[in-house]
């Protein structure tokens, strides 16, 4: 047998072993519903995260069993678009309850301006920091590093930092967060509870060549969607690696929070990646939440935006935001009685990822995008209800659609202004973070 057939057999063979079941902790017992200062929150992002990948969400392949039964015993959101298109203006918008527009982190840009979140907002951490939790925020990912105002309200911080190097080398994945995390939680006065930021960037291209080892039920195909597919679920099973170490340290009065910061294109789509494009493959994520003293298998079909986490949260655990205003929504309601919030009519998500200002409106069935500012920027209509891959562009036979889609946001523009802006000096940010950057293809120093 040569060295290249002896490898194609280990392949094989690995890639024809069985998905694992659901691995999850039992649910405990007589634990109260959530309150602030005696719940913890684990509040996991995984980047890139694509809702239909998650079974709970429908898809077919079993590559998110833990995920699954996360849903199944707690509560989810159907359907769920992103405020922003890429990491640090959807990762400001998650932690502040605010769109990037409100926070000024995702605009063209001067030369020379780089933006951050500015000092003078509130990230989740300091809402709960005030209130008695010890707060551990770890990034994988770079465009959630603290040069970027992440790192404001936490005791302990962790920047991303490892690159892509080869084969078997990679950035912090999932069993690396959680190492530094059980760590974290160890050292922990006991009885103290935490407020745990992960953001996850295993299913962040480029894929590690490693990741075709990673046993599923899929067919194996040298696809990089296949890659990814394997890399969702190694952070699934990663996920349910964390809740059963928080499990074996009695850490069971937990509120877990799972969602991401915007999906991906696959060659399904009209786009690669993510970062300029909002269709349908880059704006719809899973929010999945769960916690033992609440019911299990509540689905609320209605439609929300990942800004809508945070005052969700804040809700859940009793935390009075006072006269704070958030753009999101105080969702929690819905866990115990899922008729009695209001969603949203439509979404809005924005983007600059180019230094284009991109603008797109979602509804339950159309998709509005505005590719630029002002009358001249190029539009694009699509039904998206009935038209998933957004194939048929129809803004020139519905221009009354078009007239109210562009009212709707130049009202939604005018409700929520630039706050303040929090701006970087570049030349504070440490060559690992740059080097990263480009890595993940950031190539410019935004
Ligand atoms: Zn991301």
């Amino acid at each position: 047998m040569t060295l290249r057939s002896a490898l194609c057999a280990i392949v094989l063979a690995a890639c024809q072993g069985s998905a694992k079941p659901a691995d999850l902790p039992p649910v405990p017992e007589g634990v109260a519903p959530p309150e602030a200062g005696r719940t913890s929150v684990l509040w996991i992002e995984v980047c890139s995260l694509r809702a239909d990948r998650v079974g709970a969400y429908g898809n077919r392949w079993p590559i998110s069993p833990n995920l699954d039964a996360l849903a199944a015993r707690g509560m989810r959101f159907e359907h769920v678009v992103p405020a922003g298109a890429w990491t640090r203006p959807s990762v400001a918008s998650l932690r502040t309850g605010l769109f990037p527009r409100s926070v000024d982190i995702d605009r063209p840009r001067a030369e020379g301006e780089s933006l951050k979140v500015d000092d003078s907002f509130v990230l989740s951490s300091e809402w709960l920091h005030d209130r008695g939790y010890r707060t551990i925020g770890l990034s994988a990912n770079p465009n959630g590093n603290r040069y970027f105002g992440f790192d404001q309200g936490f005791d302990v911080w962790v920047d991303s930092g490892k690159l892509y190097t080869g084969w078997f080398e990679h950035r912090e994945d999932v069993h690396d967060v959680t190492d530094r995390l059980l760590a974290e939680i160890d050292a922990s006065p006991e009885g103290q509870p935490f407020l745990a930021h992960l953001l996850l960037s295993d299913a962040h291209h480029p894929y590690p060549r490693s990741a075709m080892l990673i046993p599923t039920d899929m067919p194996w195909m040298p696809a990089d969607q296949n890659l990814y597919d394997r890399q969702v679920r190694k952070v699934d099973a990663g996920i349910a690696r964390i809740l059963r170490e928080l499990d074996a340290r009695g850490r069971r009065d937990l509120l877990v929070v799972v969602t991401s910061d915007h999906g991906e294109g696959f060659t399904d789509d009209h786009a690669q990646w993510h970062g300029a494009e909002m269709y349908n493959a880059q704006t719809w994520v899973p929010w999945i939440m769960a916690h033992p003293g609440l019911p299990g298998g509540v689905v609320v079909p209605g439609l929300v935006q990942t800004v809508d986490v945070l005052p969700t949260v804040l809700g859940l655990l009793g935390v009075d935001p006072g006269d704070y205003r958030f753009d999101g929504l105080d969702l929690h309601a819905a866990w115990t009685a899922p008729d009695s919030v209001q969603t949203r009519p439509f979404a809005v998500i924005q983007t600059a990822y180019d230094e284009t200002l991109r603008t797109g409106l979602v509804d339950p069935t159309w998709r509005y995008l505005v590719q630029g500012e002002g009358p001249e920027a190029p539009r694009e209509l699509y039904r998206w209800a009935t038209d998933w891959q957004e194939r048929q562009e129809l803004s020139a036979q519905e221009p009354e659609l078009v007239a109210r889609f562009d009212a709707l946001l130049a009202t939604w523009k005018e409700a929520h202004p630039p706050r303040a802006s929090g701006y970087l000096d570049e030349a504070t940010v440490d060559e690992g973070t740059w080097k990263a950057l480009q890595e993940l293809g950031y190539l410019e120093r935004n």
